[in-house]
């Protein structure tokens, strides 16, 4: 079954990674890595990625910009907005919390 939206397992793996650093931040330093799960639109993708709660706390700061693992971006698909060694920033088109008005 592949009939699922474009981001809704983006969606999922945001929730899980939500809740990761919300049990690490007591723990860690804003400048500790976190092991935080690929946000591609795969839902069959379970990789990881390290990135600092500040770094996480960054991208969520921008609306409808996930981070993915490098490699897992689709250009084609989706508009990259940063890139580190550890994962790759991207926009998803058409995110529902965007308002995204552009002239
Ligand atoms: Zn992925």
């Amino acid at each position: 079954m592949n009939s699922i939206g474009i981001s809704e397992s983006s969606d999922l793996f945001r929730a899980v990674n939500e809740r990761i650093v919300e049990l690490a931040v007591p723990i860690l330093s804003k400048v500790d890595l976190i092991w935080l799960i690929c946000e591609c639109p795969n839902d069959e993708c379970t990789q990881a990625m390290r990135m600092t709660q500040a770094e996480y706390d960054a991208m969520r700061a921008e609306p409808g910009v996930y981070a993915v693992v490098p490699g897992h971006e689709q250009r084609e698909l989706e508009e990259v907005v940063g890139r580190t060694d550890h994962y790759v920033l991207i926009r998803m088109p058409g995110d529902r919390a965007t308002p995204d008005v552009r002239v």
